[in-house]
């Protein structure tokens, strides 16, 4: 991964952590607020175990929620983020 998208991917998930989503077409990214495929450098194939269906931006069945358009499970880009594991549920 380039610096430069590193650094984006850094901006971005502090941009979502602080609940700005509506901050993002201000900072370049798609009027959605979502990066486009290209940008994203988004590709139709996992890469290594890391896929849209383990990342914490993945929306089931076919979204993203920083990414535009058609997302596969399958599917990777440079904006992965691994999703944090489920809590259990039952002990209080
Ligand atoms: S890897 Fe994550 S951020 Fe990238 S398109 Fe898939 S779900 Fe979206």
């Amino acid at each position: 991964m380039s610096t430069h998208n590193h650094t984006r991917r850094i901006f971005l998930h502090g941009l979502l952590a602080a609940g700005c989503v509506q901050c993002l077409p201000r900072f370049g990214f798609a009027e959605t607020g979502k990066m486009n495929k290209t940008q994203a450098k988004y590709q139709d194939k996992p890469k290594g175990d890391q896929q849209c269906s383990n990342c914490m931006y993945f929306i089931a069945p076919s979204a993203c929620l920083v990414v535009d358009g058609n997302i596969s499970p399958d599917a990777w880009c440079s904006l992965w983020i691994k999703k944090p594991a489920e809590e259990p549920i039952g002990k209080i």
